[in-house]
């Protein structure tokens, strides 16, 4: 599932966490060193459906022969909502 960000377009495609949350996983950036999360595409989840999965990798932790590295898409956005405590 593809989508594309609000206030930078930038793409994105939405991974589930092993916890069920949904999480932005960032296009122009997947497969880039340095990312904390391993995405794993599942082609066929049981009902004929793909499906994209993550995790967060911990410090130092590399992704298995079946992930890929990438970013969430709120760390490399090239312009994050602002958040109310921030000063201009
Ligand atoms: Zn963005």
């Amino acid at each position: 599932m593809t989508a594309s960000c609000k206030t930078c377009g930038g793409l994105f495609d939405w991974a589930v966490t092993v916890d069920g949350n949904m999480m932005p996983v960032d296009r122009d950036t997947a497969g880039k060193p340095g990312g904390n999360l391993a995405v794993t595409r599942v082609t066929d989840r049981g009902d004929g459906h793909s499906e994209l999965r993550c995790r967060v990798l911990g410090d130092g932790e590399q992704p298995g022969p079946a992930e890929k590295v990438a970013w969430p898409h709120w760390a490399v956005c090239s312009n994050p909502p602002k958040r109310k405590r921030d000063r201009q």
